[in-house]
Protein backbone atom coordinates (compact mmCIF):
# COMPACT_ATOMS: atom_id res chain seq x y z
CA UNK A 1 0.00 0.00 0.00
CA UNK A 2 1.05 3.55 -0.60
CA UNK A 3 2.16 5.21 2.39
CA UNK A 4 4.05 8.34 2.52
CA UNK A 5 5.10 10.55 5.70
CA UNK A 6 2.23 10.58 7.95
CA UNK A 7 0.15 13.94 8.28
CA UNK A 8 -2.19 12.82 11.28
CA UNK A 9 0.30 13.81 13.84
CA UNK A 10 0.63 17.18 12.58
CA UNK A 11 -3.60 17.63 12.21
CA UNK A 12 -3.60 16.46 15.62
CA UNK A 13 -5.01 13.08 14.63
CA UNK A 14 -4.60 9.84 16.13
CA UNK A 15 -3.56 7.25 14.01
CA UNK A 16 -6.40 4.86 14.11
CA UNK A 17 -5.90 1.06 12.87
CA UNK A 18 -8.90 0.28 10.91
CA UNK A 19 -10.49 -3.18 11.65
CA UNK A 20 -14.13 -2.54 10.67
CA UNK A 21 -14.59 -2.49 7.18
CA UNK A 22 -14.24 0.55 5.18
CA UNK A 23 -16.33 2.94 6.74
CA UNK A 24 -17.18 6.84 5.59
CA UNK A 25 -16.57 7.88 9.60
CA UNK A 26 -13.11 5.97 9.11
CA UNK A 27 -12.17 8.39 6.26
CA UNK A 28 -13.35 5.23 3.58
CA UNK A 29 -10.44 3.21 1.98
CA UNK A 30 -6.52 3.51 2.35
CA UNK A 31 -6.73 5.00 -1.53
CA UNK A 32 -4.95 2.63 -4.22
CA UNK A 33 -1.26 4.18 -5.50
CA UNK A 34 -2.76 3.89 -9.02
CA UNK A 35 -6.19 5.70 -8.09
CA UNK A 36 -3.52 9.10 -5.89
CA UNK A 37 -1.24 8.93 -9.17
CA UNK A 38 -4.01 9.43 -11.46
CA UNK A 39 -5.69 12.26 -9.49
CA UNK A 40 -2.47 14.11 -9.35
CA UNK A 41 -1.90 14.11 -12.68
CA UNK A 42 -5.16 15.30 -13.65
CA UNK A 43 -5.82 18.17 -11.01
CA UNK A 44 -3.83 20.72 -12.74
CA UNK A 45 -5.25 20.35 -15.95
CA UNK A 46 -8.42 21.54 -17.40
CA UNK A 47 -10.95 18.89 -19.43
CA UNK A 48 -14.47 19.04 -21.09
CA UNK A 49 -16.07 17.23 -18.52
CA UNK A 50 -18.75 15.71 -20.50
CA UNK A 51 -15.84 13.93 -22.09
CA UNK A 52 -13.86 12.98 -19.13
CA UNK A 53 -17.77 11.57 -17.93
CA UNK A 54 -18.01 9.97 -21.64
CA UNK A 55 -14.69 7.76 -21.15
CA UNK A 56 -15.70 7.00 -17.73
CA UNK A 57 -19.12 5.38 -19.03
CA UNK A 58 -17.09 3.20 -21.65
CA UNK A 59 -14.58 2.25 -18.96
CA UNK A 60 -17.44 1.34 -16.56
CA UNK A 61 -19.69 -0.25 -18.95
CA UNK A 62 -16.58 -2.68 -20.24
CA UNK A 63 -16.03 -3.20 -16.46
CA UNK A 64 -19.37 -4.14 -15.81
CA UNK A 65 -21.53 -5.37 -18.52
CA UNK A 66 -23.44 -2.25 -18.44
CA UNK A 67 -24.65 0.02 -21.57
CA UNK A 68 -23.27 3.31 -20.11
CA UNK A 69 -22.47 4.49 -16.45
CA UNK A 70 -21.20 7.54 -14.54
CA UNK A 71 -19.23 8.20 -11.52
CA UNK A 72 -20.74 10.45 -9.10
CA UNK A 73 -20.16 11.80 -5.23
CA UNK A 74 -21.08 8.18 -3.11
CA UNK A 75 -23.29 6.02 -3.58
CA UNK A 76 -26.00 7.42 -1.79
CA UNK A 77 -25.95 10.53 -4.19
CA UNK A 78 -26.18 7.93 -7.44
CA UNK A 79 -29.34 5.95 -5.23
CA UNK A 80 -31.08 9.47 -5.31
CA UNK A 81 -29.57 10.90 -8.89
CA UNK A 82 -30.99 7.12 -10.25
CA UNK A 83 -34.44 7.58 -8.25
CA UNK A 84 -34.39 11.60 -9.82
CA UNK A 85 -33.99 10.11 -13.37
CA UNK A 86 -36.60 7.47 -13.39
CA UNK A 87 -39.45 10.20 -12.31
CA UNK A 88 -37.89 13.36 -14.75
CA UNK A 89 -36.44 11.07 -17.73
CA UNK A 90 -34.34 13.20 -19.98
CA UNK A 91 -36.71 16.31 -19.71
CA UNK A 92 -34.25 19.17 -18.31
CA UNK A 93 -37.71 21.23 -17.14
CA UNK A 94 -38.84 18.23 -15.17
CA UNK A 95 -34.96 18.13 -13.50
CA UNK A 96 -34.62 21.59 -12.67
CA UNK A 97 -38.49 21.21 -10.86
CA UNK A 98 -37.52 18.85 -8.93
CA UNK A 99 -38.00 18.26 -5.76
CA UNK A 100 -41.08 19.18 -7.02
CA UNK A 101 -42.77 15.97 -8.17
CA UNK A 102 -45.65 17.78 -9.60
CA UNK A 103 -46.95 15.93 -12.91
CA UNK A 104 -44.42 13.10 -12.23
CA UNK A 105 -44.76 9.33 -11.33
CA UNK A 106 -42.96 9.68 -7.75
CA UNK A 107 -43.60 6.35 -5.65
CA UNK A 108 -40.55 4.35 -4.85
CA UNK A 109 -40.59 0.77 -3.49
CA UNK A 110 -38.46 -0.91 -1.10
CA UNK A 111 -38.76 -4.02 0.82
CA UNK A 112 -39.62 -3.34 4.94
CA UNK A 113 -35.86 -5.34 5.39
CA UNK A 114 -34.56 -3.23 3.08
CA UNK A 115 -34.99 0.27 4.75
CA UNK A 116 -31.90 0.74 6.35
CA UNK A 117 -29.43 3.07 8.08
CA UNK A 118 -26.09 3.39 6.19
CA UNK A 119 -24.97 6.41 8.03
CA UNK A 120 -28.57 8.08 7.16
CA UNK A 121 -31.65 6.36 6.34
CA UNK A 122 -32.58 5.07 2.74
CA UNK A 123 -35.56 6.00 2.81
CA UNK A 124 -34.19 9.49 2.75
CA UNK A 125 -31.80 9.38 0.20
CA UNK A 126 -35.51 8.56 -1.95
CA UNK A 127 -37.18 11.51 -0.66
CA UNK A 128 -34.53 13.77 -1.16
CA UNK A 129 -35.49 13.31 -4.95
CA UNK A 130 -39.07 14.15 -4.11
CA UNK A 131 -40.13 10.91 -4.50
CA UNK A 132 -42.33 8.86 -1.77
CA UNK A 133 -40.52 5.77 -0.59
CA UNK A 134 -43.43 2.74 -0.09
CA UNK A 135 -42.85 0.12 2.16
CA UNK A 136 -43.38 -3.55 1.31
CA UNK A 137 -44.44 -5.91 4.01
CA UNK A 138 -42.62 -6.05 7.51
CA UNK A 139 -39.21 -6.15 8.36
CA UNK A 140 -39.14 -10.02 8.21
CA UNK A 141 -41.61 -11.11 5.97
CA UNK A 142 -42.14 -9.67 2.16
CA UNK A 143 -44.50 -11.64 -0.18
CA UNK A 144 -45.00 -11.60 -3.95
CA UNK A 145 -48.25 -10.55 -3.21
CA UNK A 146 -47.43 -7.15 -1.46
CA UNK A 147 -45.18 -6.13 -4.23
CA UNK A 148 -47.74 -6.80 -7.22
CA UNK A 149 -50.49 -4.87 -4.89
CA UNK A 150 -47.87 -1.78 -5.02
CA UNK A 151 -47.39 -2.18 -8.24
CA UNK A 152 -51.10 -1.76 -9.24
CA UNK A 153 -50.41 2.21 -8.71
CA UNK A 154 -47.81 3.92 -11.00
CA UNK A 155 -44.53 3.23 -9.72
CA UNK A 156 -41.53 5.24 -10.54
CA UNK A 157 -38.96 2.31 -9.35
CA UNK A 158 -38.42 -0.21 -6.56
CA UNK A 159 -35.33 0.49 -5.40
CA UNK A 160 -33.16 -3.42 -4.14
CA UNK A 161 -30.60 -2.92 -1.18
CA UNK A 162 -27.84 -5.58 -1.16
CA UNK A 163 -26.01 -5.09 2.23
CA UNK A 164 -25.11 -6.68 5.59
CA UNK A 165 -27.33 -3.68 7.08
CA UNK A 166 -30.67 -5.54 5.15
CA UNK A 167 -32.84 -8.25 7.08
CA UNK A 168 -30.99 -11.45 5.76
CA UNK A 169 -34.63 -13.68 5.27
CA UNK A 170 -37.82 -13.46 4.46
CA UNK A 171 -37.13 -10.62 1.63
CA UNK A 172 -37.78 -10.90 -2.57
CA UNK A 173 -34.89 -12.03 -4.25
CA UNK A 174 -33.64 -9.92 -7.11
CA UNK A 175 -35.05 -12.17 -9.94
CA UNK A 176 -38.40 -12.16 -8.05
CA UNK A 177 -38.61 -8.03 -8.32
CA UNK A 178 -37.03 -8.23 -12.01
CA UNK A 179 -39.86 -10.61 -13.21
CA UNK A 180 -42.81 -8.41 -11.43
CA UNK A 181 -41.30 -4.85 -12.82
CA UNK A 182 -39.68 -5.85 -16.16
CA UNK A 183 -43.23 -6.62 -17.86
CA UNK A 184 -44.94 -3.07 -16.61
CA UNK A 185 -41.56 -1.30 -17.36
CA UNK A 186 -40.81 -0.09 -13.77
CA UNK A 187 -37.12 -0.07 -13.38
CA UNK A 188 -35.15 -1.85 -10.53
CA UNK A 189 -32.33 -0.23 -9.13
CA UNK A 190 -29.84 -2.07 -6.93
CA UNK A 191 -28.10 -0.28 -4.45
CA UNK A 192 -24.74 -2.70 -3.96
CA UNK A 193 -22.98 0.66 -2.52
CA UNK A 194 -19.94 -2.29 -0.86
CA UNK A 195 -20.28 -5.16 -2.99
CA UNK A 196 -17.66 -6.72 -5.17
CA UNK A 197 -19.90 -8.29 -8.12
CA UNK A 198 -19.38 -5.61 -11.15
CA UNK A 199 -21.23 -8.47 -13.00
CA UNK A 200 -23.64 -10.17 -11.47
CA UNK A 201 -26.86 -7.70 -10.32
CA UNK A 202 -27.20 -6.33 -14.26
CA UNK A 203 -26.99 -10.29 -14.93
CA UNK A 204 -29.83 -11.08 -12.95
CA UNK A 205 -31.86 -8.10 -14.24
CA UNK A 206 -31.55 -4.85 -12.63
CA UNK A 207 -31.62 -1.55 -14.52
CA UNK A 208 -29.43 0.40 -13.02
CA UNK A 209 -26.79 -0.67 -10.26
CA UNK A 210 -24.58 1.75 -7.55
CA UNK A 211 -21.57 0.79 -6.29
CA UNK A 212 -19.30 2.81 -4.15
CA UNK A 213 -16.37 3.95 -4.98
CA UNK A 214 -14.67 4.59 -2.07
CA UNK A 215 -15.42 0.96 -0.65
CA UNK A 216 -13.72 -2.57 -1.63
CA UNK A 217 -12.69 -0.57 -4.90
CA UNK A 218 -10.13 1.17 -2.83
CA UNK A 219 -10.84 4.64 -4.53
CA UNK A 220 -11.39 8.12 -3.10
CA UNK A 221 -14.61 9.03 -2.00
CA UNK A 222 -16.69 8.86 -5.14
CA UNK A 223 -20.23 6.57 -6.35
CA UNK A 224 -21.06 4.71 -9.81
CA UNK A 225 -23.79 4.52 -11.40
CA UNK A 226 -24.17 1.61 -14.24
CA UNK A 227 -26.79 0.73 -16.41
CA UNK A 228 -29.31 0.92 -19.43
CA UNK A 229 -28.18 3.89 -21.33
CA UNK A 230 -31.53 5.97 -20.97
CA UNK A 231 -31.93 5.53 -17.03
CA UNK A 232 -27.64 6.31 -16.55
CA UNK A 233 -28.61 9.56 -18.60
CA UNK A 234 -31.45 10.84 -16.91
CA UNK A 235 -29.53 9.86 -13.75
CA UNK A 236 -26.35 11.90 -15.18
CA UNK A 237 -28.70 14.78 -16.47
CA UNK A 238 -29.81 15.62 -12.51
CA UNK A 239 -26.18 17.69 -12.90
CA UNK A 240 -28.96 20.44 -14.01
CA UNK A 241 -30.49 20.13 -11.07
CA UNK A 242 -30.59 18.05 -7.36
CA UNK A 243 -27.01 16.49 -8.78
CA UNK A 244 -25.23 20.28 -8.44
CA UNK A 245 -25.20 19.74 -4.69
CA UNK A 246 -23.59 15.94 -5.46
CA UNK A 247 -20.73 16.86 -7.86
CA UNK A 248 -17.75 15.16 -8.35
CA UNK A 249 -14.58 16.35 -9.24
CA UNK A 250 -12.12 15.93 -12.16
CA UNK A 251 -9.42 13.75 -9.77
CA UNK A 252 -12.56 11.64 -8.44
CA UNK A 253 -13.52 10.40 -11.84
CA UNK A 254 -9.75 9.73 -13.03
CA UNK A 255 -9.44 8.44 -9.23
CA UNK A 256 -12.23 6.32 -9.60
CA UNK A 257 -11.48 4.43 -12.77
CA UNK A 258 -7.99 3.86 -11.88
CA UNK A 259 -8.90 2.07 -8.34
CA UNK A 260 -11.47 0.03 -10.39
CA UNK A 261 -8.78 -1.16 -13.30
CA UNK A 262 -6.20 -2.11 -10.31
CA UNK A 263 -9.17 -3.57 -8.48
CA UNK A 264 -9.32 -6.06 -11.48
CA UNK A 265 -6.22 -6.69 -12.34
CA UNK A 266 -4.95 -7.22 -8.64
CA UNK A 267 -3.72 -10.68 -7.79
CA UNK A 268 -7.22 -11.32 -5.64
CA UNK A 269 -5.31 -14.69 -4.13
CA UNK A 270 -2.27 -13.28 -3.16
CA UNK A 271 -5.15 -10.64 -0.94
CA UNK A 272 -7.10 -13.31 0.17
CA UNK A 273 -4.03 -14.51 1.72
CA UNK A 274 -2.60 -11.84 3.22
CA UNK A 275 -6.40 -11.21 4.94
CA UNK A 276 -6.71 -14.98 5.88
CA UNK A 277 -2.87 -14.85 7.65
CA UNK A 278 -3.96 -11.85 9.80
CA UNK A 279 -7.26 -14.15 10.74
CA UNK A 280 -5.33 -16.82 11.67
CA UNK A 281 -2.56 -14.72 13.38
CA UNK A 282 -5.32 -13.50 15.43
CA UNK A 283 -7.12 -16.25 16.35
CA UNK A 284 -3.89 -18.08 17.38
CA UNK A 285 -2.76 -15.27 19.45
CA UNK A 286 -6.24 -14.68 21.29
CA UNK A 287 -6.91 -18.44 21.83
CA UNK A 288 -5.89 -18.75 25.93
CA UNK A 289 -7.30 -15.61 26.85
CA UNK A 290 -10.51 -16.54 29.45
CA UNK A 291 -13.90 -15.73 28.13
CA UNK A 292 -12.89 -14.99 24.97
CA UNK A 293 -13.90 -16.84 21.91
CA UNK A 294 -13.01 -16.42 18.08
CA UNK A 295 -15.13 -18.02 14.88
CA UNK A 296 -14.15 -17.47 11.48
CA UNK A 297 -17.34 -15.82 9.86
CA UNK A 298 -17.90 -15.46 6.03
CA UNK A 299 -18.98 -12.21 4.10
CA UNK A 300 -23.18 -12.22 4.47
CA UNK A 301 -23.91 -10.93 1.35
CA UNK A 302 -21.04 -13.42 -0.20
CA UNK A 303 -18.29 -10.90 -0.60
CA UNK A 304 -15.12 -12.82 -1.03
CA UNK A 305 -13.79 -12.57 2.53
CA UNK A 306 -13.64 -13.75 5.71
CA UNK A 307 -14.04 -12.03 9.46
CA UNK A 308 -12.52 -13.13 12.81
CA UNK A 309 -15.76 -12.70 15.52
CA UNK A 310 -14.53 -11.89 18.78
CA UNK A 311 -17.30 -13.42 20.78
CA UNK A 312 -17.05 -12.35 24.97
CA UNK A 313 -18.40 -14.30 27.88
CA UNK A 314 -18.81 -11.13 30.05
CA UNK A 315 -18.91 -13.60 33.57
CA UNK A 316 -15.55 -15.61 32.65
CA UNK A 317 -13.76 -12.54 30.34
CA UNK A 318 -14.43 -9.67 33.02
CA UNK A 319 -15.80 -7.33 30.02
CA UNK A 320 -18.57 -6.98 27.82
CA UNK A 321 -17.93 -6.94 24.15
CA UNK A 322 -18.95 -3.09 23.89
CA UNK A 323 -16.51 -2.11 26.85
CA UNK A 324 -13.84 -3.94 24.97
CA UNK A 325 -14.56 -2.25 21.54
CA UNK A 326 -14.38 1.02 23.60
CA UNK A 327 -11.27 0.34 25.60
CA UNK A 328 -9.85 -0.21 22.16
CA UNK A 329 -10.93 2.35 20.40
CA UNK A 330 -9.34 4.87 23.18
CA UNK A 331 -5.98 2.56 22.97
CA UNK A 332 -2.74 4.00 22.20
CA UNK A 333 -2.61 3.27 19.01
CA UNK A 334 -6.81 4.03 18.90
CA UNK A 335 -7.97 0.24 16.89
CA UNK A 336 -11.30 0.32 15.64
CA UNK A 337 -13.19 -2.71 15.48
CA UNK A 338 -16.66 -3.88 13.36
CA UNK A 339 -18.62 -3.08 16.41
CA UNK A 340 -22.49 -3.46 15.55
CA UNK A 341 -23.30 -6.47 17.13
CA UNK A 342 -21.77 -5.80 20.38
CA UNK A 343 -25.56 -5.87 21.89
CA UNK A 344 -24.70 -9.50 21.13
CA UNK A 345 -21.64 -9.95 23.12
CA UNK A 346 -19.64 -10.10 20.26
CA UNK A 347 -17.65 -7.99 17.38
CA UNK A 348 -15.46 -8.53 14.30
CA UNK A 349 -12.24 -7.96 13.45
CA UNK A 350 -11.98 -6.93 9.51
CA UNK A 351 -8.60 -7.79 7.83
CA UNK A 352 -9.00 -5.83 4.51
CA UNK A 353 -7.74 -2.57 5.64
CA UNK A 354 -4.67 -3.58 7.84
CA UNK A 355 -1.06 -2.06 6.94
CA UNK A 356 1.98 -4.39 7.11
CA UNK A 357 2.50 -4.77 10.82
CA UNK A 358 -0.87 -3.75 12.03
CA UNK A 359 -2.23 -7.46 12.54
CA UNK A 360 -0.19 -8.21 15.07
CA UNK A 361 -0.41 -4.95 16.77
CA UNK A 362 -4.40 -5.65 17.05
CA UNK A 363 -3.96 -8.94 18.62
CA UNK A 364 -1.40 -6.62 21.42
CA UNK A 365 -3.73 -4.44 21.88
CA UNK A 366 -6.87 -7.00 22.67
CA UNK A 367 -4.55 -8.76 25.21
CA UNK A 368 -3.35 -5.19 27.04
CA UNK A 369 -6.79 -3.74 27.37
CA UNK A 370 -8.03 -7.30 28.41
CA UNK A 371 -5.43 -7.18 31.38
CA UNK A 372 -6.05 -3.80 32.31
CA UNK A 373 -9.49 -3.09 31.97
CA UNK A 374 -11.26 0.48 31.45
CA UNK A 375 -14.35 2.23 32.55
CA UNK A 376 -17.48 0.43 32.37
CA UNK A 377 -21.02 1.18 31.01
CA UNK A 378 -24.17 -0.23 29.86
CA UNK A 379 -25.16 0.29 26.75
CA UNK A 380 -28.06 2.21 27.07
CA UNK A 381 -24.67 4.70 28.63
CA UNK A 382 -22.97 3.60 25.53
CA UNK A 383 -25.14 4.66 22.94
CA UNK A 384 -26.43 8.08 24.75
CA UNK A 385 -22.66 8.77 25.07
CA UNK A 386 -21.51 8.38 21.53
CA UNK A 387 -24.98 10.31 20.20
CA UNK A 388 -24.07 13.47 22.65
CA UNK A 389 -20.58 13.29 21.74
CA UNK A 390 -21.42 12.94 17.81
CA UNK A 391 -23.86 16.22 18.20
CA UNK A 392 -21.46 18.52 20.25
CA UNK A 393 -19.24 18.93 16.98
CA UNK A 394 -16.77 20.82 16.84
CA UNK A 395 -16.27 20.54 20.53
C1 LIG B 1 -22.00 2.36 2.35
C2 LIG B 1 -23.35 2.21 1.79
C3 LIG B 1 -23.99 3.28 1.19
C4 LIG B 1 -23.39 4.64 1.15
O1 LIG B 1 -22.27 4.66 0.31
P1 LIG B 1 -21.50 6.01 0.07
O2 LIG B 1 -20.72 5.79 -1.18
O3 LIG B 1 -20.64 6.23 1.27
O4 LIG B 1 -22.54 7.07 -0.08
C5 LIG B 1 -25.23 3.08 0.62
N1 LIG B 1 -25.81 1.88 0.66
C6 LIG B 1 -25.24 0.82 1.24
C7 LIG B 1 -25.94 -0.50 1.20
C8 LIG B 1 -23.98 0.95 1.82
O5 LIG B 1 -23.39 -0.11 2.39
Amino acid sequence: MHRTTDPRPALGLRPVINVAGTMTYLGASSVRAEAIAAMAAILPEFVEMGALQRYASRALAAATGAEAGFVTASAAAGVSLTLAGAMTGADPARIERLPDTEGMTRRVLIQAGHHVHYGAPVTQAIRLTGAEPVLLGTATRVEPYHLLSALEAPTAAVLFVVSHHTVDHGQLSLEEVVAQCRPRAVPVIVDAASEYDLTGFLARGADAVVYSGHKFLGGPTAGIVVGRTALVRAAYLQTLGIGRGMKVGKESIVGVLAALAAFQARDAQAVRAREDAAIALWAERLADLPGLTTAVVPDPTGNPLVRLEVLINPSQAGTTAWDLADWLAAGDPPVIVRDHMVEHGRFQLDPCNLHPGEAEIVADCIRQCLAQGGPRRTLADRRAAKLAALLAWPE
